[in-house]
């Protein structure tokens, strides 16, 4: 057997020791007789499952107890039409940043339902940074301020959190979940899809203040509503049993064998200054973010010339570094790094990288 080192930047690669724990348990989960893929959600056994998955949540991300932790579907892309449902009720105005195709893709959306606002961008840049805001920027009455926390496609991250005064601060963390530790008491809702950092797809989580459940839009499908899987512990339908079963596999990792989200940023800030490095000394390659505004999760870069980057991603493609071909916007190529990329990983991109750069300049 032989794996190659994958650099999607999603779905993307799960611990090699969750995949052999999870093929361990595939026909009979801890003596049920069953896989976890065929059981009831209604089973003592799933109920299990669910019920530590929901604590390791709690645990590894300290989420405050006025919080409930929803296990959802429909992707993070459903999110962008539930946010605003369910929390553009008092004055059907929200504020949302732009900072690449996932921010604007949700504004459009919630542009929808309500006056939904741009208040800043940065695509003026080829979203190679994130725009600065002050308080000033909000509109008062603005139900919540939404960021796009980590930019997937263009390789940025709020390293600081807007200050949106007492306006909750919605964000999208599908890209950077569980890779550092995140203050929750600082945003009114966060979500991620699950396929990035934590789990194949299927499953989206959230995270909300109880005080904004249960004020959603008439309009608001039942499945919609956040209150409707609140109110069910996340039971309301069958949720995506096996996918939330290999989430707490994952979480069970990042706690007892990574050491918890201080550990799991140690090791994604070594892995990422890696290549960062490298980036800022090569000759050939170079990033496409300011430095200030660098994703630790994805890692944009070009050569400058579209044709050496076609011979690079398909030189490292034979060499076993799979899926770092870059956004059809950005063009070049993208390393993602997410948790679950072993430092070898990164350590061995970098040689190949050296070894293409004395090859071809
Ligand atoms: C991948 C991604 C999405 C879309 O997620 P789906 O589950 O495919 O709907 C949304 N936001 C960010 C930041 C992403 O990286």
């Amino acid at each position: 057997m032989s794996r190659v080192y994958n650099f999607s930047a999603g779905p993307s690669m799960l611990p090699e020791s969750v995949l052999k724990k999870a093929a361990e348990e595939m026909l009979d989960y801890q003596g049920s007789g069953q896989s976890v893929m065929e059981m009831s959600h209604r089973s003592k056994v799933f109920d299990g499952i669910i019920k530590d998955a929901e604590k390791l949540v709690r645990e590894l991300m300290n989420v405050p107890d006025n919080y409930k932790v929803l296990f959802l579907q429909g992707g993070g892309s459903s999110q962008f039409t539930m946010v605003a449902q369910n929390l553009m009720n008092k004055n059907n105005k929200a504020d949302y940043i732009i900072t690449g195709q996932w921010a604007k893709k949700a504004w459009k959306e919630a542009a929808r339902y309500g006056d939904a606002k741009a208040v800043a961008s940065s695509e003026d840049k080829v979203f190679s940074y994130i725009p600065k805001t002050t308080r000033a920027d909000f509109r008062d009455d603005a139900d919540y301020v939404y960021i796009c926390m980590n930019n997937t496609i263009y390789g940025t991250v709020y390293h600081e959190l807007p200050d949106t005064g007492d306006i909750p601060l919605v964000a999208d963390i599908s890209s950077c979940i569980m890779s550092t530790p995140l203050d929750i008491s600082k945003f009114g809702l966060v979500f991620a899809g699950a396929q990035k950092n934590l789990a194949p797809a299927g499953l989206t989580i959230v995270i909300v203040r109880e005080d904004l459940l249960g004020n959603a839009m008439d309009i608001t499908p039942n499945m919609f509503n956040y209150k409707t899987h609140a109110d069910a512990d996340s039971l309301f339908n069958t949720p995506p049993c096996y996918t939330i079963y290999i989430a707490k596999l994952v979480m069970e990792w990042i706690k007892n064998d990574i050491g918890g989200l201080e550990k799991m940023q140690e090791r994604n800030e070594k892995k990422a200054a890696i290549l960062y490095d490298f980036l800022d000394n090569s000759k050939l390659f170079k990033g496409t973010v300011v430095k200030e505004d660098r994703s630790l999760m994805n890692v944009p870069f070009v050569t400058g010339d579209a044709d050496l980057d076609a011979k690079f991603v398909k030189e490292a493609t034979e060499a076993g570094f799979v899926n770092i071909k870059g956004h059809r916007t950005v063009g070049g190529m993208r390393a993602s790094i997410y948790n679950a990329m072993p430092i070898e990983g990164v350590e061995k991109l970098v040689e190949f990288m050296k070894d293409f750069e004395a090859k071809n300049s």
